[in-house]
């Protein structure tokens, strides 16, 4: 990732603004001279998303702006690609993200089961500069001003924008686990919920982790980040044991009264598969977490100990969301319309991805933040030229679970904009189930991983 560092807020927001479009233009006219600038959009081939339909076309407006995109993740990134693409390059992009490269959480659950190489489901950011011009800017927003439509930067300088896009992700309630309130113990009982670092802890916990020692994952009342997640890392966690620790078991411990996704399929491979090895327990919420002896509290059940605990604690809008004043439902997830995405707590910042108050039936997942990223590009190409927004978003959905290191399923979805409720319904008819789990499914899920990171990153497919 390029480090780069805007003009300070020495001016007044608008004539700042002007000033950095100024300094944007030399910055693409110099990239274009160094030869790592893409063909003009026109010549482009359009990108293709799994399941995706056509993107609007490239506009012939006028219109032009400074756009700053914090949050480089499925979300945030696929809005930068496609701002930067829709308006022909007239719109500047500044894309801030603190990681130096994208980690996927989709498939990282491979990572824990079947020792797939974190560096597997690890990609780079340089293409979206490379092909799109999108301007990166390693570093963490700490403050959005919506009324001087500025975001401070924890490396110093202060970025103008005209429209906001926060794709933050999510952040933990930590504050509901006391016992998980200091930083060792959070360490001791990694939550893996944001790929890397923790990722890699967790598996090394479970690699130390001796033959017939328990594991437990527990689980925090939805909504939370990929629904069928939890379910699809117990499953390879049981294959791992099955393979490396025969005697081991996995006990799921779920706060909900039962699978919240895919329960059928799951339980049906749990008893044909995993009997003996995982052991599935629901209505278990939990109230406290002992780090030192691996105890977990419930509200309503006796504690359990284990040998290796993987906490998820309940989650809600990323930090920065939240301190904007943007986490208008329950102080916990954000409020858009959803025509385009724009928080109805604040103009001009628009929020995609997980930290959204999703609509009924909207999974938070890498493939749904991909299509918010989309619909709210369209739609600040078109604010920012002078044009109303589609009247009528689409958008869709798949969420492949692994349940060992080949075979997967699937659960799809379409959501279409209901005018009458202003918000997104599922398309009556239109997703779909797997019947099993199978090795077809599994060269499938790779392909849509594959596909959504060159959606999202602009990174060759092969
Ligand atoms: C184990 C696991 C498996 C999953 N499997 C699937 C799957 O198979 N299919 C699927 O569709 N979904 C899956 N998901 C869900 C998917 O990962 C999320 O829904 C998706 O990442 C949400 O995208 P996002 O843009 O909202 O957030 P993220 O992708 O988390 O991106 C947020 C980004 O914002 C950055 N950020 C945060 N705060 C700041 C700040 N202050 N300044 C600058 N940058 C900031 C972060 O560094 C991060 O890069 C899975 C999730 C997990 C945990």
């Amino acid at each position: 990732m390029t480090p780069h560092r805007a003009q300070p807020p020495a001016a007044p927001p608008l004539l700042q603004r002007r000033q950095f479009m100024q300094a944007a233009a030399a910055t693409a006219l110099g990239a274009a001279a160094s030869g790592c600038t893409a063909p003009p959009p026109a010549a482009q081939a359009p990108a293709r998303t799994p399941g995706h339909g056509r993107g609007p076309a490239v506009h012939t407006g006028r219109g032009s702006g400074h756009v700053v995109v914090i949050g480089g993740g499925y979300g945030g990134a696929t809005a930068a690609r496609y701002i930067r693409q829709w308006s022909a390059r007239r719109v500047h992009v500044t894309l801030v993200e603190p990681q130096a490269a994208f980690i996927s959480c989709p498939l990282s659950n491979l990572v824990l089961g079947s020792g797939l190489p974190l560096a597997r489901v690890t990609l780079p950011y340089a293409h979206l500069a490379r092909q799109h011009g999108v301007r990166l800017v390693a570093d963490r927003a700490t403050r959005i001003d919506p009324a001087r439509r500025t975001v401070a930067l924890a490396g110093g300088p202060t970025l103008a924008y005209d429209r906001l896009v926060l794709s933050p992700g999510i952040d933990f309630m930590w504050e509901m686990l006391p016992g998980l309130a200091r930083p060792e113990a959070r360490q001791r009982v990694p939550h893996a919920w944001k790929a890397g670092a923790q990722t890699m802890a967790l598996r090394r916990q479970l690699e130390a982790m001796p033959d017939g020692g328990v594991f437990a994952l527990t689980i925090p009342p939805a909504p939370y980040r990929c629904p069928p997640g939890p379910y699809e890392r117990a499953s390879l966690i049981a294959h791992y044991f099955r393979q490396a620790k025969p005697r081991a078991k996995v006990l799921v411990l779920d706060a909900n009264d039962d699978v919240i996704s895919k329960g059928a399929l799951f339980k049906q491979i749990w008893a044909e598969r995993y009997a003996g090895t995982l052991e599935y327990r629901p209505a278990h919420a939990l109230a406290d977490v002992d780090a030192a002896t691996g105890a977990l509290h419930f509200e309503f059940h006796d504690a359990v100990r284990a040998d290796v605990l993987n906490v998820l604690p309940p989650m809600r809008a990323a930090d920065l969301a939240v301190h904007t004043g943007l986490a208008t439902a329950n102080g916990r997830w954000c409020e858009v319309n959803w025509l385009t995405h724009e928080a109805l707590a604040a103009p001009h910042i628009h929020v995609l991805g997980d930290a959204l108050q999703t609509a009924p039936l909207m999974p938070k997942s890498a493939h749904m933040a991909n299509q918010h990223g989309k619909v709210c590009a369209a739609a600040i190409v078109a604010l920012l030229d002078g044009r109303p927004p589609n009247p009528l978003p689409l958008y869709n959905n798949t969420c492949y679970s692994f349940v060992n290191s080949d075979e997967a399923m699937h659960v799809a979805s379409v959501h279409r904009y209901d005018a009458a409720r202003q918000t997104m319904l599922t398309v009556p008819g239109a997703g779909g189930l797997s019947s099993a789990a199978s090795a077809l499914e599994g060269h499938h899920a790779w392909a849509w991983a594959r596909n959504i990171w060159a959606d999202t990153l602009a990174v060759p497919t092969a």
